[in-house]
């Protein structure tokens, strides 16, 4: 955007402004594709579909929280507690982030031992594919802003979202292999989502210690 009617002088509005557009665009598009995927979830019922579901709703609200620690620094001019309040933001979105991903690793390991029948009809596996492919395209444009910006929030949030598209990729080729073989990956696709929410969230969790500590 080269034309900010805003106060073209001051390059902190026109950042704050970038964020809040990001992080605008991924609350919507995480809101659509968490309804749908907890609905199909529940449906079939998948572990695999229903945790990205409930992960995709987790990332809206790091969103939220975006949004909010930008509203917060709005209203200071003391930089270090931007960095701050940027740096409590990240760290309250990771811990939200890894409770989910505790609960999903200890949900998919009792899927193992009690397995559930699932019915995953071809429109599912349609819906999770157009899922995967939207979302390398939200990640790339989400970290682009967020290096643009330098906020580490945003860059979070695109990270996130990189792992998302492995996440939706396996949960989709599990959903393949029950429709083509009927054999049910589910439990597997549940441990190894829950696994990548908990890498990357580590990452994030120690980035915004630092932050924290930095400020
Ligand atoms: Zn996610």
């Amino acid at each position: 955007m080269k034309n900010q009617p805003n106060c073209p002088e001051n390059p902190e509005l026109t950042r704050r402004g970038i964020i809040m557009r990001t992080a605008v665009l991924s609350i919507i598009s995480n809101v659509v594709l968490a309804s749908v995927k907890i609905s199909i979830g529940m449906l079939i019922p998948s572990v695999a579909i229903l945790s990205e579901g409930i992960n995709n709703l987790a990332d809206s609200l790091s969103s939220v929280i975006t949004i909010l620690g930008i509203k917060l620094s709005e209203r200071s001019s003391n930089h270090k507690f931007t960095l701050y309040a940027e740096g409590f933001c990240g760290l309250i979105i990771s811990l939200i982030i890894l409770y989910t991903g505790i609960q999903f690793l200890r949900k998919s390991v009792l899927l193992i031992f009690y397995p559930q029948e699932m019915r995953i009809a071809p429109y599912v596996i349609i819906i999770m594919g157009v899922s995967a492919v939207f979302k390398i395209f939200l990640s790339r444009h989400t970290i682009k802003q967020g290096k643009r910006t330098k906020s580490t929030s945003l860059i979070a949030i695109g990270i996130e979202c990189r792992n998302d598209f492995i996440i939706s990729a396996i949960t989709l080729l599990s959903c393949i292999l029950f429709v083509l073989f009927n054999v049910s990956a589910d439990a597997y696709a549940g441990i190894i989502s829950a696994g990548f929410i908990l890498k990357s969230d580590i990452g994030v969790l120690l980035d915004s210690i630092k932050e924290l500590r930095g400020s």
